[in-house]
């Protein structure tokens, strides 16, 4: 895998299209997280610095290829000039006149964002004539949005074959840290997948059984794991049709040498909700449910944790979002986090709500890297290609 950087390139005098994904939450007509603004500022940042002309290409909701103006990326542009600490020009369209003309009023250093790509039917389509229209406006493309690299866009892709191209900062660094833990990881490697459902996550279990040398399976998926295997799991969340594919995964597991750690022990309730009554149990109840991995399971995850070195993390142990619930995910992540900072492991997370479990953990900051791409994580997991990254390796 080789991909070029901003080290590669010379911006002096020229124009920069960079994909960011800046498709940030709003709440009373203002951005509530900004995360995703912050990520992308040393890429913009160093452009400029290098006497480049940044002109941003993204997209902000689901549009359709229809202009809606309530995904107009014009009410990010504040936040943005305010996150970057300087001015942000706008330009109406993302191509034709408006982009044309706004790109031509730039002096070196200078930022403008383009609207929301996705008014343009091509971009989803990744339409050739949309992504020329594009190319037209800029010298150099520079993706930084490994989160919607999964979607070969115009934006994301088309653009790679017809100018220079290289990834921006966040893009580097998230392809470096799933490289260190996927792709080219030390060993033993050891995979948590947890989350709510066993049919969600297929691809990625068939994927990881080929190579990680151990998987933690917890969250209500174990629950589909466990009756597979006989055991009962009274009335908790559990994929009963998918007893024979459970089956089949840890036969796969079993021949490629890779161990599957299920939990020992459960935590169970009457009711799903925070701060129901709840019990340690080895068998779950007939009128029960599981609702976390009990003491004995984290303190056998720990264990493994600490005989790997390297970790790749998608998925709550349990229904994190309850108290207390989360137990099980909290000490787990607590552990990982220790073993990071002492240098022992490499830790790698990210996908659907496992930000938001680790984050709740207050474990997340020690972590190695998290990603914050939800999809694309996912797939990179489940060993799909990306078409971003692809067409940026060329
Ligand atoms: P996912 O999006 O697949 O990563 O799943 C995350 C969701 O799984 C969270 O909303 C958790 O509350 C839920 N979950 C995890 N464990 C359980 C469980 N034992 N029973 C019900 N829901 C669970």
């Amino acid at each position: 895998m080789s991909w070029k950087t901003l080290d590669d390139m010379d911006f002096a005098g020229k124009t920069a299209l960079v994909r960011v994904d800046i498709n940030v939450p709003f709440e009373g007509g203002a951005v509530s997280d900004m995360t995703r603004i912050n990520a992308v500022l040393p890429t913009i940042r160093d452009i400029s610095a290098a006497g480049g002309k940044v002109v941003l290409l993204a997209h902000f909701g689901r549009p359709k290829g229809k202009v809606v103006a309530e995904m107009s990326l014009q009410q990010v542009r504040e936040a943005l000039s305010d996150a970057l600490g300087k001015p942000v020009a706008f330009a109406a369209d993302c191509i034709g006149g408006p982009a044309k003309k706004a790109v031509m009023a730039m002096n070196s250093g200078d930022v403008l964002l383009l609207e929301n790509t996705r008014f343009h039917a091509g971009e989803q389509q990744n339409d050739p004539m949309f992504a020329a229209s594009l190319a037209a406006l800029g010298d150099i493309f520079v993706n930084d949005a490994f989160s919607a690299a999964h979607r070969a866009h115009a934006s994301t892709e088309g653009l790679a074959h017809l100018l220079p191209s290289c990834a921006g900062r966040l893009m580097a660094s998230e392809l470096q840290a799933l490289d260190a833990a996927l792709g080219n990881p030390t060993h033993p490697v050891i995979a948590v997948v947890g989350g709510a459902k066993v049919s969600t996550k297929l691809d990625l279990l068939g994927n990881l059984v080929s190579k990680v040398d151990q998987i933690v399976i917890g969250g209500g998926m174990a629950n589909t794991f466990l009756a597979a295997q006989g055991k009962p799991v009274g009335k908790s969340l559990c994929e009963h049709d998918l007893a024979q594919t459970a089956l089949e995964i840890l036969t796969k597991a079993d021949e490629a040498g890779c161990m599957i750690l299920l939990p020992v022990d459960l935590v169970v309730a009457r009711e799903f909700r925070a701060n129901a009554d709840n019990e340690v149990v080895t068998e779950c109840p007939e009128d029960a449910m599981i609702l976390d991995a009990g003491p004995a399971s984290v303190a056998a995850i720990n264990a493994a944790f600490a005989s790997a070195k390297t970790l790749i993390w998608n998925g709550p142990l349990g229904a994190f979002e309850l108290d207390p619930f989360d137990a099980a995910t909290n000490a787990a992540a607590q552990c990982a986090a220790d073993l990071t900072k002492d240098g022992k492991l490499v830790s790698v997370a990210g996908g659907g709500d496992t930000v938001a479990a680790l984050n709740r953990s207050g474990a997340a900051q020690e972590f190695t890297y998290i990603s914050t791409a939800g999809g694309a994580f996912l797939e990179w997991m489940e060993g799909k290609t990306l078409p971003g990254v692809k067409a940026l390796e060329g």
